[in-house]
């Protein structure tokens, strides 16, 4: 205990991607950091996860790739198939390309490049249990140690990476944040690592992560097939939460029971978990706290990936922190600065991919057939919006495909609707306001366009 040293300029509270990432940066900024995580040391990283992450996050941060026993395999692209496996389109953008990672492996990488950086005191099996306020603003986080002991850690600042369940969120004291999520906009998954037999070479596409929508088998989700190795695959099923107490059943069924044909094989781990898949947080920080990652809903809301967000997050809030410090101000007034950058970035795309997501979760199996079989979207299309949020079709190129979907007008004035509104909003989140002041006026415009694809959702879903 009197080893403790109980003030900081920053304390991170989680050491997932999100925080070890924050806290690589903010420890090269020079800054004073705790970083505290509730895991033991040697399991921070692992998680229940589909292990798929792109290169760009790498080249963004300049840092090294995943590689030897962080590194699983390499993938090239990503198989879509319809709900009645007539039609895959296949997306192989190398910039969407990427890897399929060790979770253990790849956060432990991680965590030891921020230790190293020069974090002051790691405390593992730390608990945040709340904040602590001065003057309206936080200035540190109450723990429990290993030791059951409980202390309470000052800082200038605080950023929140503890992931999902974050129980600072539940805890915070702002007008700005919002402390619930919606149950329609989280998505519950079931995942299983099987590894077969050395003879039985059963991995299918050993190069290709493949992904299958199906409505009635993952209603709200997908399911999802990832080769790890030459002999294990990361296979699993999101869908609605409502589905909660069936979706290991729907797992089992449409998913282990169709790929995994072979007698030899071995789990290595299975487990569910919860992804939000909405825009981001309202607003991401608020005066000495800024949010990063899954706690922070920085998700793409479309296919689920956090990873690459969470450690583009965990930059960004290194970058205010350390401009905050500079200026000696940690109110939101300077921490808006990570509002923007995340607005800005994210924000817009995901936001837009929030738009897409609730209605392509209330298309049918006939119709998601139908799109798909008739290339309503191609690969690229597909890859640009789910990495950008907008579409770059024109209305023109919406008419052509409009003659291929005369059969099903309905859905191709509703494609084209959605289109319009995700293209307004992905601008709007572009023009997030510099400084508070404009802010209420910018949430108001977001929620009305958010609104008018109520109206589609509505109509799709009766
Ligand atoms: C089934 C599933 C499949 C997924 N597949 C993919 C995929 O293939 N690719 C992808 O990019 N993303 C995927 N994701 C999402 C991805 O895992 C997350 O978005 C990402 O891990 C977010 O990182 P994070 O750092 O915000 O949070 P986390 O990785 O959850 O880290 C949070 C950390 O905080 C710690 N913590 C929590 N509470 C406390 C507390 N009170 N005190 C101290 N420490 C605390 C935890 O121990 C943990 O180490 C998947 C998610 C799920 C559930």
């Amino acid at each position: 205990m009197e080893n403790i040293q109980k003030s900081f300029d920053v304390i991170i509270v989680g050491a997932g991607t999100g925080g070890s990432t924050a806290a690589r940066f903010t420890a090269e900024h020079g800054l004073e950091i705790c970083l505290i995580d509730r895991k033991e040391r040697n399991n921070i990283g692992d998680k229940i996860c589909g292990d798929a992450v792109g290169t760009e996050i790498f080249e963004f941060l300049n840092i090294n790739p995943p590689k030897g026993e962080e590194l699983s395999c390499h993938i090239k692209g990503a198989k879509l198939y319809s709900p009645n496996l007539q039609k895959c389109i296949i997306m192989t953008d190398p910039k969407q390309a990427g890897f399929i990672v060790n979770r253990l492996q790849f956060g432990q990488r991680l965590l030891k490049e921020a230790l190293d950086a020069g974090v002051k005191q790691f405390l593992d099996k730390t608990m945040a249990l709340d904040l602590l306020y001065n003057n309206g603003s936080v200035n540190g986080v109450k723990v429990k140690l290993g030791s059951g002991e409980t202390i309470d850690l000052n800082a200038k600042m605080v950023i929140d990476a503890s992931g999902f369940n974050s129980p600072i969120i539940k805890n915070i004291r702002s007008d700005l944040i919002e402390k619930e999520i919606h149950k329609m906009d989280m998505i519950l998954c079931y995942r299983e690592i099987v590894e077969f037999n050395p003879n039985d070479l059963s991995v299918k596409d050993p190069e290709y992560i493949t992904i299958v929508l199906d409505q009635e088998k993952a209603p709200g989700g997908y399911m999802w097939y990832f080769p790890k190795n030459e002999r294990s695959v990361n296979i699993g099923l999101g869908g609605f939460v409502d589905l909660k107490g069936r979706i290991k059943d729907l797992y089992q069924q449409n998913v282990f029971e169709e790929h995994i044909k072979t007698q030899n094989f071995k789990i290595i781990s299975s487990g569910g978990g919860v992804v939000p898949v909405r825009r981001p947080l309202w607003s991401c920080a608020d005066n000495g706290i800024m949010f990063v990652g899954d706690s922070a809903y920085q998700v793409n809301p479309l296919h689920g990936g956090g990873i690459d967000p969470s450690m583009r997050a965990g930059y960004h809030a290194a970058n205010t922190a350390k401009s905050a410090i500079e200026k000696g101000d940690y109110s939101l007034n300077t921490l808006w600065d990570y509002n923007s950058k995340i607005m800005t970035s994210v924000g817009a795309e995901f936001a837009a991919l929030d738009l897409l997501r609730t209605i392509l979760q209330r298309l049918s199996n006939e119709d998601l057939n139908f799109g798909l079989s008739r290339d309503l979207l191609t690969g690229n299309e597909i890859l640009e919006i789910a990495s950008t949020g907008t579409f770059k079709l024109s209305f023109w190129d919406m008419v052509g495909k409009a003659i291929k979907g005369i059969t099903k007008p309905g859905l191709l004035l509703d494609l084209n609707y959605l289109r319009i509104q995700m293209n307004n909003l992905s601008k709007h989140y572009q023009e997030f306001p510099e400084k508070r002041e404009g802010f209420e006026s910018w949430k108001e415009k977001t929620i009305e366009i958010y609104q008018k694809i109520e109206i589609i959702r509505r109509s799709s879903s009766t």
